[in-house]
């Protein structure tokens, strides 16, 4: 993961950004992601296959933290 900001840090290759303080490590989006494709690094968050991601926004919708958030659409539909 790359850092962005203090605070915040950009999974790689990837439209999701993880406000890293606001996370609480609860893994609940690595859980809810229906392919899979997040795992916890340091009790952050990150994306292993971002190619498999189908950009369904559960993880953003499921963080009770609100510590998701999709920064740009899907380099596929642009
Ligand atoms: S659901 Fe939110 S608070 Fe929980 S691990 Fe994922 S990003 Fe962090
Ligand atoms: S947007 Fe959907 S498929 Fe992609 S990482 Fe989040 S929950 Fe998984």
């Amino acid at each position: 993961m790359k850092a962005k900001k203090p605070g915040v840090t950009t999974m790689d290759y990837s439209w999701l950004e993880v406000d890293s303080k606001a996370c609480n490590g609860c893994g609940l989006c690595v859980e809810m992601c229906p392919l899979d494709v997040l795992w916890l690094d340091a009790s952050v968050p990150y994306m292993r296959y971002r190619d498999d991601c189908w950009y369904c926004g559960i993880c953003v919708a499921v963080c009770p933290r609100k510590a998701i958030v999709m920064t740009d659409l899907p380099y596929l539909i642009r």
